[in-house]
């Protein structure tokens, strides 16, 4: 595995990071701004190799991570970025052998970090409105894993969710699509009680609109929102500060709770949440006995 073979998706980085995918395939040759090289002098070379071009230029050869491919994958809908795809599986709490329904499934970047969550044991139900986007997932997830345990079904989410043959409800749903409001009242029957509801959005009306539609259902509670920031940081000798640019907004990611109601509903206006992720062991005795 840790040499490179035909067939293998392969990464090659230059001097400035910038990465640059190719498919290995015997026999053919791969251009780089005027200078090329051969596939069969990859071909056989450990992951990690640095490799020399005809005009000199040297470069890395690398497996991609999931992170880097997904970035350098083909797209039909914008992804999520690996800041999001890396946060949704532990605020869902994606754990292996889970069954998961997600939609839309756009270009499968979060299919992918689905499934790799869930593991052999899992499942995922991916439903996909566009059949051009379905198509450049199903190519981008089965060139990157084996997608055995991947239900992949043309239709529209805002029309209900179907269980599969056995019946048995699913552990998590997972939204990414413009108005998962309206998936909402289908995600309430179609979960487990006690299963856990995620779901991505960009603007401030649409996170409105699905808290609202979240609590309208009733089975909903530890309903939360956030949003996540990642700094980069430039590490050159004493030259240490944050990078210059960043990613400063992609979405807002939703989680509710699938609980009877009576207990978790919503929290009084007038009580303030705020450090409870960061602080969980302040709570005062007036805390606990209220
Ligand atoms: N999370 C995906 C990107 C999803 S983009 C990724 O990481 O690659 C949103 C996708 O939802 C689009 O492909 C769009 O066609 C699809 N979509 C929109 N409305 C839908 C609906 N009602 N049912 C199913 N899919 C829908």
């Amino acid at each position: 595995m840790s040499k490179f073979s035909s067939g293998d998706r392969i990464h090659l980085v230059d001097h400035k990071r910038r990465q640059y995918a190719l498919t290995l395939k015997a026999g053919e040759t791969y251009q780089f701004s005027g200078q090329k090289i051969a596939h069969d002098a990859l071909i056989g070379r450990p992951d990690g190799s640095m490799v020399t071009l005809s005009g000199g230029k040297k470069m890395v050869a690398l497996r991609p991570t999931f992170g880097d491919y997904v970035l350098k994958m083909p797209r039909g809908a914008q992804v999520l970025y690996p800041k999001d795809l890396a946060i949704i599986p532990m605020w869902g709490d994606i754990h292996p052998g889970a069954r998961v329904f997600e939609a839309g499934t756009g270009s499968g970047a979060l299919t992918m970090a689905l499934l790799r969550a869930v593991g052999p044991d899992g499942v995922v139900v991916t439903y996909e409105i566009r059949d051009d986007f379905a198509l450049t997932a199903a190519a981008n997830i089965s060139r990157h894993m084996n997608p055995a345990n991947l239900v992949s079904i043309k239709k529209n989410a805002y029309e209900g969710i179907d269980l599969l043959d056995d019946k048995v409800p699913f552990d998590r749903v997972v939204l990414d699509l413009p108005e998962p409001w309206q998936v909402v009242p289908h995600a309430a029957v179609a979960l487990r009680s006690g299963g856990i509801y995620v779901s991505f959005v960009p603007t401030v009306p649409q996170v409105m609109r699905t808290v609202e539609a979240l609590e309208r259902t009733t089975v909903f509670g530890m309903i939360e929102t956030f949003e996540t920031l990642l700094r980069t940081w430039s590490v050159q000798g004493r030259s240490v500060r944050p990078d210059h640019r960043m990613v400063a907004h992609s979405g807002f990611i939703t989680v509710a709770r699938k609980v009877e109601s009576g207990v978790l509903g919503p929290m009084p206006e007038s009580e303030d949440r705020g450090d409870e992720n960061l602080a969980r062991t302040d709570e005062t005795e007036e805390d606990l006995h209220s």
